[in-house]
């Protein structure tokens, strides 16, 4: 007997639901709304739909194929990170971060990662598989199933596992899918990819038509411990990244962050800080101190606070936009790796 796969509508944009499917265009609208917007994959919810077309999709699709395995809450700070099987049993996670009033979402765009910074967790199993278009949007979805958004619209950053200049094509499509008005109508100033310094997609990314924010995982401003720190940097030393950095600016115009895990005696004295003042230079960026989040089984303690925050009002002093990140997730192991790493096994 012949088995075709289910098709995968998160996936596609309403225009391609309708074309796949052989539906009439409000009808792809209609599917593409019930999966986005109102974060509905059971096809027997989808009320508006006739009775025949639900039937249909139940034999033929899966709304995003990815199961909430945990959900774990922090009770202090609300921040919730979800652990994902996805449909070849792999798992990827993500997070909800709350600050205040604003809602910030953390997603994975790669099964492991192949870069092996040296303070990371992700790394530590190697790479597995990029993640496709709708596995990222889906964590999104997930997240924020049961959250009573109101007027506000989160925001969206590219940091939880993986390195998103590597899985450019789908990480793009994935922020169009995340963008598009018919669905969560996510700003573009409001999404965020991290990179570690990856120079030809830095080069792309220059040229997207669109506003959505750049950061580069920085860590350290000189390039003996930059290359110990991130292997990455052996291969695009920092004034290659400067050039590559001045570069997307002059085309794209917009404004770059430095982001900075802050590990305690190696990247967090004053010379590293003056490092950094030196190396933005030329270059419009702020930077987002994170005091870094305990891994097992790694050589590096965090930093003190008198440390993060003399590190923090150096470079503010030198009118270098400086903020200091607030773990919120060292109780729920919300850093990067780590909930999968713990319940790994489950996949
Ligand atoms: N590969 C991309 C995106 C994923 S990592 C990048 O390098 O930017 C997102 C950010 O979290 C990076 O700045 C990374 O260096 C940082 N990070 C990784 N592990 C961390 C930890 N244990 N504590 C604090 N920050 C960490």
């Amino acid at each position: 007997m012949e088995t075709t796969a289910p098709t995968r509508l998160v996936e596609l944009f309403p225009a391609e639901i309708s074309e796949q499917l052989g539906l009439p265009a409000f009808q792809g609208k209609q599917i593409f709304r019930w999966i986005h917007a109102k974060k509905v994959s059971d096809f027997d919810a989808m009320t508006d739909l006739p009775k025949a077309l639900r039937q249909r999709l139940h034999e033929e699709c899966v709304a995003h194929g990815v199961e909430l395995v945990e959900m774990q809450t922090c009770a202090r700070t609300g921040t919730k990170k979800a652990l994902l099987r996805l449909g070849d049993g792999e798992s990827v996670e993500c997070v909800l971060i709350r600050d205040r009033d604003r809602i910030t979402l953390c997603v994975s765009s790669q099964v492991g990662c192949a870069l092996q910074c040296d303070f990371c967790a992700t790394g530590l199993a190697g790479f597995t598989r990029n993640l496709s278009p709708g596995e990222i949007a889906a964590q999104a979805l997930v997240l924020l199933k049961d959250e009573d958004l109101g007027e506000r619209t989160p925001n969206i950053v590219y940091m939880g596992m993986g390195e998103p200049m590597r899985n450019y094509d789908n990480v793009v499509r994935s922020i169009r899918l995340l963008m598009s008005p018919e669905g969560l109508g996510i700003g573009a100033r409001k999404i965020t990819v991290s990179t570690a310094g990856e120079i030809k997609r830095i080069e792309d990314m220059a040229r997207e038509d669109w506003q959505v924010r750049l950061s580069v995982s920085l860590h350290a401003a000189n390039n003996p411990l930059r290359s110990r720190l991130v292997p990455l940097n052996r291969k695009y030393p920092l004034e290659r990244l400067h050039e590559t950095l001045r570069s997307y600016q002059a085309i794209s115009g917009r404004q770059i962050t430095f982001e900075w895990t802050l590990l305690r005696e190696v990247n967090d004295q004053l010379q590293h800080a003056r490092e950094l003042m030196d190396y933005c230079r030329g270059l419009r960026v702020s930077v987002n101190l994170i005091p870094w989040n305990p891994v097992e089984d790694l050589p590096y303690e965090t930093s003190t606070r008198e440390a993060c925050v003399a590190f923090a009002e150096t470079l503010n002093k030198r009118g270098i936009k400086t903020t200091l990140r607030q773990e919120r997730g060292q109780d729920i192991d919300a850093a990067c790796g780590q909930l999968r790493r713990t319940k790994g096994s489950l996949a």
